[in-house]
């Protein structure tokens, strides 16, 4: 296989390209109600989604062009059948400098040994309440034990440190886990990120309202501890604060009070081989066909800088006349 740089990917609008989120599924055995409806997903059918050498042939293709991070996705990744076989597929790819896991934790815990030695190096788990019957009530899974078992587990790596918790913060759901989940992030070796809600969920509950700020958050955390920032790393999405007092960090994503589009690096292949170059694209390119029409390297390469030159400048939520695309977060990846 042709392991020969190309020229770095750019958009249109002088940003570089250089990471990579793929979704590898659409399934999930959580129905988060920020995310999916309780009930009548229609799933993709299974031809449908892309194979394990269609999703490293394009990893590939791609990290010639300078992608360097990946993270997987979906849907619940690891609920994808021989998920660690891919990981093992794409973790020696050149050009690789980043490959880490987003889930929801709840098949975590007995897949953590092959997926360490499949090459995982960071783990990002979705946990959005500490208290068991209100993580049930957004989840609708009675599963929290089973999720934080997953997280004392990855603690035994090492190599998976920081762990990074994803809090989504909704106005009238999360003002209660704030302090809580402060002290988690205070005992344990995770670093907790609280998300802004975005209008991503099927149940088109979304509004502006319902958006639980980072800077309302980190104002209520402030009544208790005092929170120093730490200088802001090119493209992170997340703010983060040290516990002054040394234990622990906390961070808050931001995408609807404070955009960080100015310098986004990101494009998403969704499980059904979408390229979508904006969380809230409303076009896609398809890259599954040209692939299964026998398209080379060169012509495929040709589609993605096409369709990334044309990289939405920046999202609109909560402008007038913003449209919410039809996919859900599980069936774009997030
Ligand atoms: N199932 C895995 C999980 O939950 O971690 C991976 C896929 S999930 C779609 C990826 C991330 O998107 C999760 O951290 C989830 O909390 C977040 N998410 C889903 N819907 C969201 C929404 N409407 N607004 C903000 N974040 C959302
Ligand atoms: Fe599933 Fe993740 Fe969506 Fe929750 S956020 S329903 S765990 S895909």
């Amino acid at each position: 296989m042709d392991a020969k740089p190309l020229e770095p990917l750019y958009d249109g609008h002088g940003r570089p390209i250089t990471s990579l989120r793929v979704s590898v599924t659409d399934r999930c055995n959580f129905r988060c109600s920020y995310c999916m409806p309780a009930e009548g997903m229609d799933w993709l059918a299974r031809e449908d989604v892309l194979s394990f050498e269609e999703i490293e042939r394009l990893v590939r293709l791609l990290a010639r062009m300078g992608v360097t991070d990946l993270r997987l996705t979906g849907g619940e990744p690891l609920a994808r059948r021989e998920f660690p076989q891919l990981l093992a597929r794409l973790a020696p790819v050149p050009g690789l400098t980043d490959l880490s896991l987003t889930t929801n934790g709840y098949l975590l815990e007995r897949q953590l040994p092959e997926l360490v030695a499949a090459g995982l190096r960071r783990i990002n788990v979705s946990l959005d309440s500490l208290a068991r019957h209100r993580f049930l009530e957004l989840t609708r899974r009675d599963a929290l034990e089973r999720v934080l078992s997953s997280l004392r587990a990855a603690e035994a790596y090492p190599q998976l440190h920081p762990i990074k918790v994803n809090c989504v913060a909704m106005r009238g759901f999360t003002e209660e886990e704030i302090l809580p989940f402060a002290e988690f992030a205070r005992s344990h070796p995770y670093e907790v990120r609280f998300i802004e809600f975005m209008p991503l969920d099927a149940d088109h509950a979304w509004d502006r309202d319902s958006v639980l700020s980072g800077a309302e958050i980190r104002t209520v955390i402030e009544t208790e501890h005092a929170l120093e920032a730490v200088p802001r790393e090119p493209h992170a999405t997340a703010r983060t604060y040290r516990f002054a007092d040394g234990s622990g960090a906390i961070g808050f994503i931001n995408p609807v009070s404070e955009p960080f589009c100015a310098d986004c690096n990101r494009i998403r292949v969704t499980a059904d081989g979408k390229l979508r170059t904006c969380l809230f694209s409303l076009h896609e390119t398809d890259l599954r066909a040209p692939m299964r029409a026998g398209a080379g390297d060169a012509e495929l390469e040709r589609v993605l800088r096409d369709a990334v030159w044309r990289k939405e400048l920046k999202h609109h939520i909560a402008e007038p006349g913003f449209r919410q695309p039809a996919r859900t977060m599980s069936a774009i990846g997030g």
